[in-house]
């Protein structure tokens, strides 16, 4: 039977292009979405129209109620999981520290940080082989930003990936035993809507001088790197975190 792999925040950009080339890949997809219910179709229709079947499930996921319906929902849907790529996330407007308030803060940790680590659990209770599951994988993506701390503009959101980074080596030791990989992608500035709900809609194309390759990166150029994870060919990579970002 055709593997099932959950994506969280499938529906634009990083999450979309790895929906899709999962699916040219056999996977059956979850296309998780907060919103953008027609976008979310459309990747679904892309799955299909590859020879694989995809469902949208709409589903918040910083709200733990939210969380548990997405896991039952695939379920119901496929009966089984074994993937899961925590990609939903999201910036804000570029602020110093001074002046974010405790609004802002707690609406970036709950996105960024509560809810992969709440799909996380959620995947890992399904999964484990001590649960009776048959082991399984997850991706989570931080980014680059938690190297450089992105100062002035938005060190909220660099702490939140640096979370990620620290969660996903310890949860790879964690449930290694249990048949579990875990593994983080870290990209580098791509060319996405992300960058226009931050208030910088050219950040990609302005960025290009300051990267090594000379250019932002591409949506499929990290679902690539995620699909490597997921896959038989990453079987002996746990705990590891790959850069993604044009050598920056
Ligand atoms: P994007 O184009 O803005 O897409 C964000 C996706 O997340 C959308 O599908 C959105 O759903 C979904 N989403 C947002 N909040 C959600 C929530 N609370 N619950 C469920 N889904 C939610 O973003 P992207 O650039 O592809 O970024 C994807 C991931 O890569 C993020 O974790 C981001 O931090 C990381 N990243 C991106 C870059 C970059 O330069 N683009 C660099 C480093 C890391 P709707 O469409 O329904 O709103």
């Amino acid at each position: 039977m055709e593997q099932v792999l959950l994506i969280t925040g499938a529906s634009r950009g990083i999450g979309a292009a790895t929906a899709r080339l999962a699916g040219q890949r056999g996977w059956r997809v979850v296309v998780n979405y907060q919103s953008r219910a027609e976008e979310a179709q459309a990747v679904v229709a892309h799955v299909v129209a590859s020879g694989s079947e995809a469902v949208a499930i709409q589903a918040d996921v910083s709200n733990e109620a939210g969380v548990l319906a997405l896991f039952e929902q695939t379920r119901q849907h496929f009966g089984r999981l074994d993937g899961l790529v925590n990609n939903a996330g999201v910036v804000d407007q570029v602020a110093k520290l001074q002046d974010m308030d405790s609004a802002r803060l707690e609406r970036m940790l709950r996105i960024n940080v509560l809810g992969p680590m709440l799909c996380a659990r959620e995947a890992v209770r399904r999964m484990s082989r001590h649960s009776g599951g048959q082991g399984g994988v997850i991706v989570n993506i931080g980014s680059a930003a938690s190297r450089i701390g992105s100062a002035a503009q938005y060190v909220d959101y660099a702490a939140s990936k640096g979370a990620i980074d620290t969660f996903t080596l310890g949860l790879a030791r964690e449930v290694a035993a249990e048949g579990i990989r875990v593994n983080a992608v870290r990209p580098g500035i791509i060319d996405t809507d992300i960058h226009a709900s931050g208030g910088q809609p050219d950040k990609a194309r302005d960025s290009a001088t300051g990267i090594p390759l000379l250019r932002a990166g591409r949506a499929e150029e990290v679902a690539q790197a995620v699909l490597w994870l997921l896959s038989e060919e990453a079987s002996y990579t746990t705990g590891a975190i790959l850069d993604v970002s044009g050598g920056r």
